[in-house]
């Protein structure tokens, strides 16, 4: 047997091979002027992200959670009050409504782009009034990268008086008819893990809006709430800070950003020109860019996803990821709270049994892309063998 070769998930090794001197010189500024927090490079990068999104203010923070709490809290969000959030997601984007006491009220996807449905956020907002809830907002995620389904969200929200919170936190980078991520909606909230298409070397976020008084309470909210000065106490917030040294690094990683996604995008498009004929490939709808934080596949009904995972990594070399293997409302955690049918969301219960990704980043040889492809074929016609 030959030797099987070494695939990352996500290769965040070459990224800092490719830009090491650059990001050497800015944490060796930080370390010399020494204001790790609150440095020069906070306000630098705010400049450059806001204008590299089009929005009119940017708000860096501590984490993409913090993020969305940020926006909630300048919402003032109130128990009683319903959210309406996709079921699959990242845990986050639900957790940050329970944490202010209001309720998430889950709404079902869409199989073609797994993001939030319009038609199941209808019914959500009428599940919610017959429970006595007062909807009160909508946060669609661009769920693996992929921009949520906005000019239908949006008039469903602007009808029933919704703020609607953009969750980029996978988005951020990607296009919406011609509308950059981080424009649209009250507010748009990121995340710099170091895993997200733009990601640091630690936690941080970042808000985006073009509203000037909810920037001024969410900067405020960022430090304790603080008024004048930080010793004067006006609201009650949070330390939501980002460090100078994440700061530092995500100036470097801004400036290759661009080029990552084009990147990204060309490697989204070779699996799918090598894969469509055997397997569900990620659809991007017209007008739509995708900054790929995941490439996502959908199997079958009934296929055996656990042993083409298996088989993919035992035979061939090739990691794959299950993003997300129960949707939130079949969580321990989130259980409790209401979804948009009343009962089950048939959707994302059965897409969450049948997705996987394969490795996404912009530093794939050709050759090794070409070699994961040619895997999974040969993975999943010897499955359809066994199974006929
Ligand atoms: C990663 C993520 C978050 C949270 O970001 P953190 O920086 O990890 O707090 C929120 N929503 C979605 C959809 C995410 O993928």
């Amino acid at each position: 047997m030959s030797s099987k070769p070494n695939i990352e998930f996500i290769d965040l090794a070459a990224q800092q091979a490719r830009i090491k001197p650059k990001l050497d010189a800015a944490i060796a500024r930080v370390l010399a002027h020494g204001a790790y927090i609150m440095g020069p490079e906070v306000a630098e990068l705010e400049q450059q992200l806001a204008a590299f999104c089009g929005a009119k203010y940017a708000l860096s923070c501590s984490n993409g959670t913090d993020a969305l709490a940020l926006v909630l809290m300048a919402k003032k969000l109130k128990p009683k009050e319903a959210v309406f959030v996709p079921s699959f997601t990242f845990a986050a984007t639900a957790e940050v409504v329970a944490w202010l006491g209001a309720t998430p009220v889950f709404v079902d996807s869409l199989e073609e782009s797994f993001n939030m449905d319009p038609a199941s956020l209808e019914q959500a907002i009428t599940q919610a009034e017959r429970l006595g809830l007062k909807p009160a907002g909508v946060i669609p995620v661009d769920l693996f990268g992929l921009p949520a389904a906005y000019s239908a969200i949006e008039p469903i929200a602007r009808k029933h008086g919704l703020w609607m919170l953009c969750d980029a936190a996978q988005g951020f980078g990607g296009m919406y008819h011609g509308r950059k991520i981080g424009t649209i909606g009250d507010a748009t909230a990121t995340s710099f893990f170091p895993a997200k298409p733009l990601g640091c070397y630690g936690d941080g976020g970042a808000v985006f809006t073009d509203n000037a008084e909810m920037y001024e309470t969410m900067a405020s909210l960022r430090v304790h709430g603080k008024g004048a000065d930080k010793y004067d106490n006006v609201r009650i917030g949070m330390n939501g800070r980002l460090d100078t040294l994440q700061a530092a690094i995500l100036l470097e990683k801004l400036a290759i950003f661009s080029d990552e996604i084009r990147t990204r995008n060309a490697l989204a498009a070779r699996y799918s020109e090598g894969l469509a004929d055997v397997i569900a490939t990620p659809a991007v709808p017209a007008g739509l860019t995708s900054v790929w934080a995941q490439y996502t596949l959908t199997l079958p009904e009934g296929a055996p996803r656990d042993a083409i995972q298996q088989r993919l990594k035992a035979e061939y070399g090739v990691p794959t990821m299950v993003y997300y293997p129960k949707p939130l409302h079949q969580q321990t955690a989130y259980k409790a709270y209401p979804t948009a049918t009343g009962a089950a969301l048939p959707v994302c219960e059965s897409l969450s049994a049948r997705v996987f990704s394969l490795p996404m980043h912009p530093y794939m040889p050709d050759d090794t892309a070409e070699y994961i492809i040619r895997s999974l074929r040969s993975v999943l016609g010897a499955v359809q063998e066994k199974a006929a």
